[in-house]
């Protein structure tokens, strides 16, 4: 008989097809990619080509759940791959520009330039990029190399022997709501690894389960949570031709004094831009409502002189991990490593976290490839991994923003009372 309250999305007891790998890696945005990327280098340079390294992704395909205009820091994309430009990596425009506009009610504001642009908010060396093409791009490289990249397969079960983490079963098709199994039920597919890698973007499913039944929040911080709402908009080109490559970040309407967050629009092309709006959950209303807000900050004049007659082609709203070192959690333990914005490696105060998530896949890489080859993938051998994040620039700015980072524009402007905003 069916269980009438199922613990799991997974059906019990049934027969299911196995898979044996070397690493698994659970997620393919930039962390998962740069991490199968780097053990698959590190493996052929051990002569140990036989090695299989699998990346399960539960989009339909690589990068339908990844939002797409973003601003990326290209430390870590060059870290991985030192010829990243002539190898094609797909930039849409390289930062011509950062400019804050403080927004006020009645559609008024003020905008800062030059030497008055805080720190946080300089992109100068940066380039603007579309997130979707990234992880496409990334996903290209890592085939080429030999790694198995599955689309459309949700890992829905984390597998332990004891406290060990030996892999993962993705998720039956085929189930009723009540947990009975229709006529065209198909059983997941158990995937054991020697480790198993979980680079499911923040607050993932398997990673949550991983946190409290192994305790990788004990002596930390809890993470802080902010949700990010993004556009990409079609705009006429006497209006995003000027724009092309420029960076304006927003502070001010429509948060109050007590919210923590702000918007953005870069100019992507001649007749794209891409818009969000990000507000901290850590809000005194528990009511709040963060694509309510950024509806409205969307009809404020600054904005609208540019979406006005442009056309919405695509949207998507994210959690980021806001918190910073001390809210990051151990990141490994045995047979496993978490990297990028699951294990909170996410620069809150510049709302950048692509370049740090490649580079905590690759230093993840530097310590599993070596455990794997001595077949020893205890949670001593893959504290490694936590050694070389202390002594990397990642940890050096994420201990920058070791409490989330939240920059202050106070000051700035009479009348602005944004407390902090990006
Ligand atoms: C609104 C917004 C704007 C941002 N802007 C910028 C910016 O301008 N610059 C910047 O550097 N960063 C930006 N970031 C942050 C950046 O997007 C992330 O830091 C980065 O994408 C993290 O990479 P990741 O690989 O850790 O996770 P993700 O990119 O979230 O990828 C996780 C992947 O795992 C898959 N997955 C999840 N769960 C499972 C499962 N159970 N089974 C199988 N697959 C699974 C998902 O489908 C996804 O493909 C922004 C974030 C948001 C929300």
């Amino acid at each position: 008989m069916s269980d009438p309250h199922p613990t799991s999305l997974n059906a019990a007891d049934v027969e299911r097809d196995e898979l044996e790998v070397d690493v698994l890696i659970v997620g393919a945005g930039p962390s998962g990619l740069a991490c199968a990327i780097d053990v698959a280098r590190r493996f052929q340079a051990a002569g140990e080509t036989e090695r299989v390294i699998l990346v399960l992704d539960k989009a339909t395909e690589v990068g339908h759940h990844t939002l797409s205009g973003a601003v990326m820091n290209p430390k870590g994309i060059s870290e991985l791959f030192s010829d990243w430009r002539e190898r094609g990596f797909p930039v849409q425009a390289d930062v011509t520009g950062d400019s804050v506009a403080l927004l006020r009610g009645g559609g008024r504001h003020k905008r800062l330039t030059g030497a008055l642009v805080p720190p946080q908010f300089n992109n100068h060396g940066n380039c603007i990029v579309s997130l979707n093409q990234v992880v496409g791009w990334l996903q290209a490289q890592a085939e080429e190399l030999g790694v198995e990249v599955y689309a459309g397969f949700p890992a829905a079960e984390v597998r332990y022997e004891g406290e060990r983490v030996v892999g993962v079963v993705t998720r039956d098709s085929g189930i009723a709501k009540d947990g009975t199994q229709k006529p065209t039920f198909e059983a997941g597919m158990e995937v054991r690894a020697k480790v198993t890698v979980f680079a499911e973007g923040a607050r993932g499913n398997l990673a949550k389960e991983l946190f409290s039944r192994l305790g990788l929040y004990e002596g930390k911080n809890p993470q802080t949570f902010g949700t990010g709402c993004k556009e990409v908009w079609e705009v006429p080109a006497e209006i995003g031709g000027p724009l092309k490559g420029a960076v304006q970040h927003t502070a001010g309407y429509p948060l109050g004094s007590t919210g923590y967050g702000g918007g953005w629009i870069y100019g992507i092309d001649d007749t794209h831009v891409s818009l969000g709006f990000v507000v901290g959950l850590d809000h005194p209303d528990a009511a709040l409502d963060p694509h309510a807000l950024f509806v409205q900050w969307k009809q404020h004049s600054f904005l609208q002189e540019v979406l006005s007659d442009g056309k919405l082609l695509r949207y998507g709203a994210k959690t980021v991990p806001e918190g910073g070192y001390h809210s990051m959690p151990k990141l490994s333990g045995d047979g496993f490593c978490l990297i990028g914005d699951t294990a909170g490696f996410l620069n809150a105060a510049t709302l950048k976290g692509i370049h740090l998530s490649i580079k905590s896949g690759m230093l993840a890489a530097e310590a599993i490839a070596p455990a794997v080859s001595s077949e020893d993938t205890g949670a001593a051998s893959l504290a490694r991994y936590t050694e070389l994040f202390e002594a990397s620039w990642a940890k050096d700015e994420l201990y920058k923003v070791r409490t989330g980072g939240r920059p202050s524009l106070e000051g700035c402007s009479p009348g602005c009372s944004t407390r902090g905003s990006r």
